[in-house]
């Protein structure tokens, strides 16, 4: 009886080598391989295009309105087309990028109508969340969300700028994941994405970030249960946000897809 040989057995070392050998019929592989593995044991689903480039615009290294071209996508991930347009499909559902007709996939490019609103949503819902959760958080959200100031106090000791906006936007999204309403989580990590976006155009240099010790302040209020002050504090720190964005001169970034997405 004949053994199927695994992936080591074929001596596959590349993200083109695998690929290559499966483009013809493109099975499915799930799994994503952490930054800290090799190249060589990248596993290159849709889920891994998907955070890649996800990852891309929330730490502000893909620019908005960047041309997403499917050639470039197969040849940065070593993948067939098929894989590479479910992803772009998950990316539009996402918010994060624009599929348009005839001319292919853009990250999303918001303008200052649409950042008013984006933060105009924000206020309506994450005041409300910050209130809700204060009335009702469990010790295992609780321990979630202070490990993730944590992470955001490393990354600001260590002056990791993109993981320290990847990780300043998220905690918003935890806060929301906390209250336990999915429906709730996804809008509110799409308005953070396109937050991301807006704060990485329109932002002065010295605030693509959520200001110092203001997520902790907002956690200890939930942490005591006072509902009024959790609101409050989130109210200003949103405004805060807000108060940073200067619409008159946006920056347009540039770059080589492949180093941007991490796979140089
Ligand atoms: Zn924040």
């Amino acid at each position: 009886m004949s053994k199927i040989p695994n992936r080591k057995a074929l001596g596959a070392s590349t993200v083109a080598d695998l690929n290559s050998r499966s483009r013809a019929s493109e099975p499915e592989r799930s799994g994503t391989a952490s930054d800290s593995d090799g190249i060589n044991r990248y596993r290159v689903d849709e889920k891994f295009i998907v955070e890649r480039i996800y990852n891309a615009v929330m730490e502000h290294r893909l620019a908005p309105a960047t041309k997403l071209s499917e050639h470039t996508l197969c040849a940065t991930f070593g993948v067939g087309r098929m894989r590479v347009q479910r992803a772009l499909l998950l990316l539009s559902d996402q918010g994060i990028i624009d599929l348009e007709k005839n001319r292919g996939a853009f990250v999303v490019s918001p303008g200052p109508t649409e950042a008013s609103e984006v933060f105009e949503a924000r206020a309506l819902l994450e005041p409300a969340i910050a209130r809700h959760v204060a009335s009702d958080i469990g010790s295992k959200n609780l321990e979630m969300l202070k490990r993730h100031i944590s992470l955001e106090s490393e990354a600001r000791g260590s002056n990791s700028g993109a993981d320290l906006i990847r990780l300043s936007g998220e905690f918003h999204w935890k806060l929301a994941q906390a209250s336990g309403n999915r429906i709730l989580s996804r809008v509110v990590r799409e308005l953070v994405t396109k937050s991301s976006l807006i704060v990485g155009l329109y932002g002065a240099s010295k605030q693509k970030v959520c200001p110092k010790d203001e997520h902790l302040e907002i956690l200890s209020a939930i942490e005591r249960c006072e509902a009024n002050a959790s609101e409050a504090l989130m109210i200003e720190h949103l405004n805060r946000i807000r108060e940073g964005l200067d619409f008159s001169a946006p920056q347009p970034q540039d770059g080589d897809l492949a180093e941007i997405l991490g796979m140089k």
